[in-house]
């Protein structure tokens, strides 16, 4: 099937990248002629005054939840009821049409690949499975299944398995590895929910030894390996040890900076929980005082990873840490609109960053993440031009994921957009 989008503006999603008249013929999937093309036998899409991209790759997001505020994963005896429950079968079976019913909103809202790190029970590999194999609709996804820590680490009674021993470590890897899992995800330091002191968000929980096993034995078996780390101590750990890609980041010196850089490695930041969490009001966030002053420590750390990685020459990607408070399944445009403001950069290296940039980290810009001849036709049309105003990116008129084009439905929460934009407004 052959299919011809005529008449826009493309923007290649390079560094650098304008918006340029071309049309685009899309074959079996993949974007087969950009500029001149020859239409015949192709369906004709007009895109007069429309704005062609390549979809947006969200780095970072969990599975299980819509971004609202809940009390069922803050511990105590709700918590362990809900964990009781997705263990049944019948429990999975909710768990699994929640995430499906996720995914669809992320490809909806512009996602066209996806990376899941850390769900519960198989979930992520479960619903990648099907929609590999064409049984369900959502982005290009690589999981990590559970996430790997030690007792007491960040996730630790939810998301994320435990071990203390090294050799225990290194069989949590095997087992993930048999699962079926694309990379695995450690949390090295806790978060700012964990956190017991002011100041100190990211406490170490694994130490240099535990993040050694598990990076050595995953490079081993031919797996990345993905961080949670949100302290300065963290990100020594972590570095050393092996891990490919720091999530959420702190400050970080410079010989650490040239391992990281040797590695080819990544640092991902999420700004859609910690800006809400750190600039919402309290009475809105439900957050105790401690946690409003990490959640503002936590804001300032990332920023300075990426600072840092972005002067040594370290690549950057974006994520929404979805599930999250405040981080829905629906707004990795947000993500991109806060990475431009807070770090200052010009649009087009915003939408190179969420795009080529987190293609290149996740080792598959050869198929995706440009608008290039002979990748995926992994598209966004819009309907105003973002590197004028991101806020294009709001409401694609169309997604189009391996040529498949889609009217997008998304359904909002109009409490936690309007909490947002009126952040938004205010920075
Ligand atoms: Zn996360």
């Amino acid at each position: 099937m052959k299919r011809a989008l005529i008449g826009g503006f493309v923007i290649s999603g390079k560094p650098g990248c304008q918006a340029q008249k071309a049309d685009i013929l899309v074959e079996a999937g993949k974007i087969a002629a950009i500029g001149k093309i020859d239409r015949t036998g192709a369906e004709v899409m007009d895109c007069t005054g429309k704005y062609i991209m390549p979809g947006l790759i969200n780095m970072h997001a969990h599975l299980f939840g819509t971004g609202k505020p809940s009390k069922a994963l803050g511990g105590g005896s709700s918590q362990k009821a809900v964990l009781k429950f997705v263990h049944t079968p019948l429990g999975q079976k909710v768990l699994d049409s929640m995430v499906a019913s996720h995914v669809l909103a992320e490809l909806d809202s512009g996602v066209t690949t996806l990376r899941a790190v850390g769900d519960f029970c198989g979930s992520d590999l479960r619903i990648r499975d099907a929609v590999r194999a064409g049984e369900k609709l959502g982005p290009r996804m690589y999981c990590s299944g559970t996430a790997i820590t030690v007792p007491g680490g960040h996730g630790d009674g939810t998301f994320a398995e435990t071990a203390s021993d090294p050799a225990d470590l290194r069989a949590l890897v095997d087992a993930h590895h048999a699962a079926g899992a694309d990379f695995i995800k450690i949390c090295v330091t806790g978060g700012v929910m964990d956190a017991t002191k002011k100041g100190s968000p990211g406490e170490l929980k694994m130490n240099l030894e535990q993040t050694r096993a598990v990076c050595d034995r995953a490079h081993e078996l031919g797996m990345k390996v993905a961080s949670h780390t949100e302290s300065p101590d963290g990100m020594r750990v972590a570095i050393e040890g092996g891990v490919d890609t720091i999530e959420h980041s702190a400050g970080f010196d410079e010989a650490l900076q040239e391992i990281l850089r040797n590695r080819n490695g990544g640092v991902i930041l999420t700004f859609s929980p910690a800006l809400p969490l750190a600039r919402l009001s309290p009475a809105v966030t439900k957050l105790n005082e401690l946690c409003v002053y990490n959640s503002e420590v936590v804001l300032e750390g990332m920023r300075e990873g990426g600072r840092t990685a972005m002067e040594s020459g370290i690549r950057v990607g974006l994520g929404t840490d979805a599930s999250c408070p405040f981080a829905t399944q629906y707004n990795m445009w947000r993500e991109v609109w806060y990475f431009w403001k807070m770090m200052k950069v010009p649009t087009d290296y915003a939408i190179y960053t969420a795009t080529l940039s987190n293609a290149e980290i996740l080792g598959i810009s050869d198929i995706t993440g440009s608008v290039e001849t002979g990748k995926y036709a992994d598209l966004l049309i819009l309907r105003s031009n973002p590197l004028d105003n991101l806020e294009a990116l709001r409401e694609p008129y169309a997604v189009i994921k391996e040529g498949k084009f889609r009217r997008p439905m998304l359904k909002k929460n109009a409490f936690i957009e309007q909490e947002l934009d009126s952040l938004a407004a205010s920075l």
